[in-house]
């Protein structure tokens, strides 16, 4: 099978009706980046700031971090990296911010809460992020975003650091991209005012999930009682899609859904063209995307959208069977 895989890696990843569908990898040390190589990944879809963070014992300093985020960008090559604000808090604790006593902290001072509260340390690291990639495309994306306000208080923070590198006659990036995560239902609606703002939106359905279900995505009595392929998540993120693409607004998924293969398709069949996971899952998801006539999924899944409210699973798991997936 680890073969048949690495056969794939240097084809396209093209549904049968010739859809081309971007594949990208979730990252977070830098010795991930090297499955950039042996995946055969478009870039790097997520890379989760705060995975180096949690490994030290106190802040990196600006240096620290600028070294860091242009290793990355070295080792990508050309190839796009999103990078995500720290995303801290909530389960991922970081011995030098205080943010115990959190009743739920899932649902606590995390995430882009935390950044704008703490505005010295965010701008810090967009600094970084801006050092790291002078001359070179920039591509950013702030966590947890739950109103339309937090995201332009954010790009506030970033553009008076684009404003003070210039200011000192620094070398500033080739382009920013600017985007959220859409994992906090709210902002299904609020997308009209949140559009104009953004490049992009990545969809993390792994917090989507916990917080449309009011389901811990730790716990493990909860984990098989919801499924990612109910009407209801899937109905959501068609909606979202519907509204993101016209907009010329990219959208793509990066939680773990994105890298199971039959949630991979089911995806794909509400209009997502974009997906980022852990690189193991590359070669099933392009195998999968390979196999498929993406107009009959789409068509398909229009229909049973419209069924009465039951996982989607088993039939999505019989449509793939018929049609040789
Ligand atoms: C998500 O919530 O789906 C996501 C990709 O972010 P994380 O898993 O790091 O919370
Ligand atoms: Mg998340």
């Amino acid at each position: 099978r680890r073969r048949k895989y690495a056969a794939l890696r240097d084809l396209p990843s093209t549904t049968r009706d010739q859809a081309r569908v971007s594949l990208n990898m979730n990252a977070g040390l830098l010795i991930d980046m090297q499955h950039l190589d042996d995946t055969g990944a478009d870039g790097v879809g997520l890379y989760r700031t705060e995975i180096p963070f949690m490994v030290r014992s106190e802040f990196p300093d600006v240096d620290a971090q600028a070294w860091l985020y242009g290793r990355v960008l070295d080792l990508a090559d050309g190839r796009p990296v999103t990078f995500r604000t720290l995303d801290v808090g909530g389960d991922k604790v970081l011995p030098y911010i205080d943010s115990f006593g959190d009743e739920n902290p899932a649902m606590g001072w995390r995430a882009i809460r935390i950044g704008l509260d703490r505005p010295a340390m965010l701008r810090r690291q967009l600094r970084a992020m801006i050092m790291a990639a002078s001359g070179r495309p920039l591509s950013i994306m702030f966590p947890m975003i739950a109103e339309v306000t937090e995201l332009l208080r954010a790009r506030h923070l970033l553009d008076l650091e684009l404003d003070r590198a210039k200011r000192r006659g620094q070398p500033v990036p080739e382009g920013v991209r600017v985007g959220v995560m859409f994992e906090v239902p709210a902002l299904a609606w609020q997308l009209d005012s949140l559009l104009p703002h953004v490049d992009f939106i990545s969809v993390g359905t792994n917090d989507l999930m916990q917080f449309l279900y009011a389901a811990d995505r730790g716990n493990s009595r909860l984990a098989g009682r919801y499924d990612s392929l109910s009407p209801a998540l899937l109905r959501l993120l068609h909606f979202v899609v519907n509204k993101v693409r016209p907009a010329g607004v990219d959208i793509s998924v990066c939680g773990e859904m994105a890298g199971r293969p039959v949630e991979a398709l089911a995806l794909l069949a509400v209009g997502v063209r974009s997906l980022s996971m852990s690189p193991g899952a590359i070669g099933p998801v392009k195998a999968m995307i390979r196999s498929l006539d993406l107009n009959e999924v789409v068509g398909f899944m229009s229909s049973a959208l419209t069924q009465p409210d039951r996982p989607l699973r088993e039939t999505l798991r019989l449509f793939a069977a018929d049609h040789a997936i």
